[in-house]
């Protein structure tokens, strides 16, 4: 199964991802992460990739496009995947459709996770994650049972990204009107695009995923 998480910044789809992972035995594929890991380690890719992510831009098409085509072609993305901040541009959905179809693949369903702009600015400025589990917290809305210790994994280091902040949120949400959204399109005339509200509860947003998972997979 191939699944693809559309929806702006902070709408969720990371923790939603992280979620269906384990139930549908899929591999996330987030490109934010890997760009964050090449960010971290240095390389080439990361070197290019710094300043346009710490502006809220997004990195070059070709760029990305080589990540996930590289990335598919692991073992672990044999069983299926969830594709988490890609495609974000109509090239990238393009590029992949081709990579897809040159396999024999195709996307089953691409599901928007609908939140509001006014929403978005509290939820990334919130966020952090465990820096051993990476599992998922928020100042306000999912704080960690006893505070200052992971849920998962009791680790009491914590992290933030470095672009979640006031600055840079309105920027990428321009981005994502301009260049995301109009990809929305391109899924719905392949009659794959489903909608869910991103702005119920975590654990709401995460039936309503799976029920159209489900519909999909037996359809
Ligand atoms: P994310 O973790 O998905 O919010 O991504 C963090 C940042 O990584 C974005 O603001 C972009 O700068 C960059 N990025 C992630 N995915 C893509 C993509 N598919 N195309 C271009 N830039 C991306």
């Amino acid at each position: 199964m191939h699944l693809i998480l559309l929806g702006p910044p902070g709408g969720g789809k990371g923790t939603q991802a992280k979620k269906l992972q384990d139930d549908y035995g899929l591999v996330q594929l987030s490109t934010g992460d890997m760009l964050r890991a090449a960010v971290a380690s240095g390389s080439e890719i990361g070197k290019k990739a710094k300043a346009v992510m710490e502006s809220g831009g997004l990195v070059s098409d070709d760029i990305v496009i080589g990540i996930i085509a590289d990335r598919i072609k692991q073992p672990d993305a044999k069983k299926g995947f969830i594709l988490d901040g890609f495609p974000r541009t109509v090239a990238q959905a393009e590029a992949l459709d081709k990579m897809l179809g040159e396999r024999s693949l195709k996307i089953h369903a691409a599901i928007e996770i609908r939140v509001p702009d006014h929403l978005i600015v509290e939820r990334i400025t919130g966020r952090y994650t465990c820096g051993q589990c990476g599992a998922g917290y928020h100042d306000s809305f999912q704080k960690p049972k006893v505070a200052g210790k992971c849920d998962s994994c009791g680790s009491s280091d914590f992290k933030r990204r470095a672009d979640d902040n006031a600055a840079t949120v309105q920027q990428r949400l321009d981005g994502y009107h301009a260049q995301t959204a109009p990809i929305l399109p391109f899924y719905e005339k392949k009659g794959t695009l489903h909608l869910v509200d991103g702005t119920l509860p975590i654990d709401e947003v995460t039936r309503r995923l799976k029920n159209i998972v489900d519909g999909v997979a037996v359809g």
